[in-house]
């Protein structure tokens, strides 16, 4: 591996398409749009050949269409592990995007910038808009999926008749959740990664996990950048069994 240092300010490093998935229209769980940033444009109605590529452009549009993706793709997944195990599955609430500390709050908490996080109070994710398309730009548009795949695990979590306190044994099944999640929807080909992307994604999350500024891969209450990075792969390459589910 080349120097951590040297790899920052690289341009996005993931690849990934998203086959066109069935339309919109059963989202409850969509992106709230009432923020500043424009949404996409409705994808209903689109053939299904159509294809999302998340091709390595910055653009906040881009960034807004893999952010709804990857949700719509989380939902999607997580509908379908919950019915192959007869039990009913409930879309995340509301996904929110904030700009300003305290802006919004979870549990009469303020949230703090440089941060996403899952509110087991209200049900819903929140994220700073502008630290997630810094981190998009600088690791990739893949960073997106697997940031909202682990909030979207804690969701899960809950479902699952947990309490969501925070525990490294919770961040660490969080990140192997969203490993499963990601790799499970390649392995059925919803999802396409090019080859070596994967690689470069561990290197770029170990290389952002090393800022101090960046309260999300902050380590304490989440695990080391590499627990956390063998967690995630863990997860990706032997899907769900691998994540201590019960
Ligand atoms: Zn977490």
């Amino acid at each position: 591996m080349g120097d951590r240092a040297g790899r920052r300010g690289r341009g996005p490093i993931a690849r990934l398409v998203v086959a066109a998935l069935v339309a919109a229209g059963c989202m409850a769980g969509g992106v709230d749009q009432g923020e500043p940033q424009r949404p996409a444009p409705p994808r209903s109605g689109q053939p299904e050949s159509q294809t999302t590529r998340a091709d390595g452009t910055t653009s906040v549009a881009e960034f807004q269409r893999d952010i709804q993706d990857a949700v719509r793709l989380a939902e999607q997944y997580w509908a379908q592990q919950f019915r192959a195990s007869g039990q009913r599955f409930t879309p995340i609430r509301r996904v929110v995007p904030y700009s300003r500390e305290g802006e919004v709050t979870c549990a009469g908490q303020g949230l703090p910038r440089n941060n996403a996080v899952y509110c087991s109070a209200g049900d819903f994710i929140a994220y700073d808009v502008n630290w997630s398309v810094a981190a998009f730009r600088q690791i990739g548009d893949a960073f997106l999926f697997y940031l909202l795949g682990h909030e979207y695990a804690h969701g899960v979590q809950v479902r699952l008749g947990g309490r969501y306190d925070f525990t490294i044994q919770q961040e660490l099944q969080a990140d192997c959740m969203a490993g499963a999640y990601l790799g499970d929807s390649v392995r059925s080909g919803v999802l396409e990664l090019e080859d070596g992307d994967l690689e470069e994604f561990r290197e770029g999350l170990l290389a952002v996990g090393d800022d101090p500024d960046q309260p999300w891969f902050a380590e304490g209450s989440h695990g080391t950048a590499e627990q956390r990075s063998d967690s995630f792969f863990r997860g990706y390459e032997k899907s769900l069994g691998a994540c201590g589910l019960g």
